[in-house]
Formats: C-alpha cells, structure tokens, sequence
C-alpha cells in the first residue's frame, strides 16, 4: 500500500484535530450540490458550509444522472435536504470536447481502444443544465417546497452564475 503513504501520512494529522466524531449524517444547512468531479471546485468552500453541512454527489460534468437523482431523493426524504444546487462549470472537459476527441485523448492515454466506453459530453451547457434542474423539479419524489437552483460555476473567478 506504500503507494498511499503520504495520504495516509496526512490522514494521521487530519485525525488528530477532527472534530466531527459523532455527527449523524443529515445536511445540516439542509444543502445538496450536485456539481462536476474538476479539481477546482471546493463545492463546500463555494457556498461558504463545512463537513456536515451538505450532501455533495459529483460526476464528469456535474449531471443529474440517475444516480444523483437517487441521491437527492435520499437527500430529501431522509438527511434533511431542502435546497438543491445544480452545479456545472466554466472550461469543463465533458461540456467543451466532443465524445470523438474524448475517446481519442483516452485511446491514445491507454494505448488501447476506448470507444466503448461512453463519455456523456454536453452539447449544449445551459440548455443541458435547464433540462437538468427540470428533472429534479419535475421528479414525482421531489416535493415543491425544495428549492432547486441551476448555476455555472466559474472556475476562475469563483463566483456562481444563476442559470436555472
Ligand atoms: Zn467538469
């Protein structure tokens, strides 16, 4: 395992101040952000919530996929989620290539054929994000009293933009 020496080296000092021993696992700001998997995104820091404040589910692009539509039903019903951010950003990956340029950046990273796999690209980011934030309105386990938001992110002023 030495490969995770120096995380888990770092793990050690995180321990030794964490202070969230105990919580349950409610959002406490009653928060969840889907947003996209990009390194620049502090999806807690963004909004200005701590560990235990949101739920947080991410994928390339910040999709609501299936399964974040799993995770906010969840969210809702049973952690206490009343606000549900929708979160893409600015110089995505997924919303700036084509599925073809994915797959030959892939192919030529893995030396192998990647074109099985699928890569969602988005065509169109905000009308993608309008359609996104529709799912989550409209979806039957999805009460009125949540409020559903759509917002780009951009990841080099930091600030979020209202879409939808
Ligand atoms: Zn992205």
């Amino acid at each position: 395992m030495s490969d995770f020496d120096d995380l888990l080296e770092a793990n050690r000092t995180f321990s030794e101040t964490f202070e969230f021993g105990g919580f349950d696992g409610i959002a406490r700001a009653g928060v969840a952000i889907v947003t996209c998997m990009d390194s620049r995104i502090d999806p807690l820091g963004m909004v200005g919530l701590k560990p235990g404040d949101a739920k947080i589910f991410r994928n390339p692009g910040g999709r609501v996929t299936q399964q974040a539509l799993e995770a906010l039903v969840l969210g809702v019903h049973l952690l206490n989620v009343d606000r549900i951010l929708v979160v893409p950003h600015t110089r995505c990956a997924v919303a700036s290539s084509t599925e073809e340029e994915l797959h030959e950046r892939v192919t030529a990273s893995a030396g192998v054929d990647s074109t099985w796999q699928t890569f969602n690209v988005v065509r169109d980011q905000r009308a993608t994000l309008a359609a996104d934030v529709h799912k989550v309105r409209s979806h039957p386990l999805v009460p009125d009293s949540v409020a559903v938001g759509g917002f780009v992110y951009d990841v080099d002023s930091g600030l979020l933009e209202p879409v939808a």
